[in-house]
Parts: structure tokens; C-alpha cells; sequence
């Protein structure tokens, strides 16, 4: 699947009325705890991979923007994380070792982490990935009444969200949130306001931050050997661990 066809997701802000029914969609497909009533003041978290707020009057999507050449992918020692070629970026719970790098990489402070469970997973939006393997819609992009949230191919979407902001140049800003920054994202966002009253980061620069991360660590070569050395060690403890008590388990049924 070339990079053309790749799917993706356009948040237009001005279109968003505040529903909700992207957030209760997203809590079912992914069976999370029940949507809370005051949803509009929750930030994202292991019960919640997608939010709406409301920000200067307006109501604003936080979810993974699903980056083009995503920090989360290139910081995690083990491949837990996945950009697939379809898009979304997914996670492997089974490789997860635990050590949270990707939530200090996000340049979106997207996953977070399942602090109350004996075996803790990081959870984030994965663009309802089994549900696009087999050609279906996100649900939050099924279920949006307004055409707020749509889903289809990132380019087809980039032209869609050009025809917006040709057809009614005094409702938008000249600006497609995510068609460059970081290098390119999965998730697109349009707005009739600067980019930063509703909250998204635009500090985060037009390179895609992998490399940056790369060039960084490129110079201290000792941390590459230490850390994976080191990080592996951990990983392998904590498996191990895992295992044993499995076993035990076992044992005493
Ligand atoms: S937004 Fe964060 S978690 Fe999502 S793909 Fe990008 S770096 Fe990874
Ligand atoms: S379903 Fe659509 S209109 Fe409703 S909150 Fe989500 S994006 Fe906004």
C-alpha cells in the first residue's frame, strides 16, 4: 500500500458541535469504561484513547495523531509500537516491556499507561485497526453526525480539506494541522482560529522527530549499547517473572 493510500482521519473544529458520540463510539469498539457525563473536561488516558474538549469556545478532538514517522515507534527498544503500512500506528501488548519511553517521546503527550493493573499496557488510539484491515470506517468517523470526524484515504482527505478552506476562505485558517507538521500525520485538522487556541502543539516542527532523535543519540554511542543492553536486561526479568508466576498458577489449579 503506497503512501497515498494510506488511511487517515480529518477533525474539521468548526464543523465538531460537542456530541460526543466520536468518544462513547471509540469507548465501545475498544471496550473501556462507560462514558463519563461531564466527558468535555476529561483528558485522555488508559479509559479514554479519544476526548473531546471544549477550548475558546470551541470543541476540540484529542487522540494519537498516528505521525508519519512516529517518535513512539523509534524510541520503543522492543517494537512494541507499530506504524503499519495501512497508517494507523498500533501497539503489541505481548512486547510491551514497560519502560514508558514512547509516553516521553509522543511531541503530542498521546499514550498513557495503565498505572491500576498488575500488568500494566500503554493504551492510545490504534485508528480502530482490525476494523480498517477489513475496509470498515473508524468508529468515532461513523457515528460523527456533523462530517466533524470523516475517514478515508490521507490524501483524498488532504484534498477535501482544501476544498474546505477554497469554498469558505473566511471560515477557516490557511492551515491544515498535520499535513506537515512532524513530518506528516495521520490525523488532519482544520480550524477557523490559530492552531494553538485549541490546544495542539505548534511547537513541534516540520522534521520528522525520529531523525532528530537519531542525529541526538547518533553522537552518544554508549547509550545505544548501554541502553538496549541494559533495557533488554529489564525486559527479560520482568518476562521471566511473568512466566513463573504463570507457571505457579498453573501448578496450584
Ligand atoms: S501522536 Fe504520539 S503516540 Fe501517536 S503516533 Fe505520534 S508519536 Fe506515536
Ligand atoms: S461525533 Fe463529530 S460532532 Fe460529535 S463530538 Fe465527535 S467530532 Fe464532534
Amino acid at each position: 500500500m503506497g503512501i497515498s493510500s494510506q488511511k487517515a482521519l480529518l477533525f474539521d473544529s468548526t464543523r465538531c458541535i460537542g456530541c460526543g458520540a466520536c468518544y462513547v463510539a471509540c469507548k465501545q469498539v475498544n471496550r473501556l469504561p462507560p462514558a463519563q457525563e461531564n466527558f468535555l473536561d476529561e483528558k485522555l488516558s488508559a479509559a479514554s484513547v479519544t476526548v473531546v474538549n471544549q477550548r475558546n469556545g470551541r470543541f476540540v478532538r484529542r487522540l494519537c495523531m498516528h505521525c508519519q514517522n512516529p517518535t513512539c515507534v523509534s524510541v520503543c527498544p522492543v517494537a512494541a509500537l507499530e506504524k503499519t503500512v495501512e497508517g494507523p500506528v498500533i501497539y503489541h501488548a505481548d512486547r510491551c516491556m514497560g519502560c514508558r519511553y514512547c509516553m516521553q517521546a509522543c511531541p503530542f503527550n498521546v499514550p498513557t499507561y495503565e498505572w491500576n493493573q498488575t500488568q500494566p499496557r500503554i493504551k492510545k488510539c490504534t485508528m480502530c485497526y482490525e476494523r480498517v484491515k477489513q475496509g470498515k470506517s473508524t468508529a468515532c468517523a461513523e457515528v460523527c453526525p456533523t462530517g466533524a470526524t470523516l475517514f478515508g484515504n490521507r490524501d483524498e482527505l488532504i484534498e477535501e480539506a482544501r476544498a474546505r478552506i477554497r469554498a469558505h476562505p473566511a471560515q477557516y485558517i490557511n492551515h491544515i494541522y498535520g499535513l506537515q507538521e512532524v513530518g506528516g500525520t495521520s490525523v488532519l485538522v482544520l480550524s477557523d482560529v490559530p492552531i494553538e487556541t485549541l490546544g495542539y502543539p505548534t511547537h513541534v516542527g516540520t522534521e520528522p522527530l525520529p531523525m532528530l532523535t537519531w542525529e541526538v543519540l547518533r553522537k552518544i554511542p554508549n547509550f545505544v549499547v548501554v541502553g538496549s543492553v541494559l533495557l533488554g536486561g529489564i525486559w527479560w526479568i520482568t518476562k521471566r517473572r511473568v512466566e513463573v508466576q504463570r507457571a505457579e498458577q498453573q501448578e496450584e489449579v
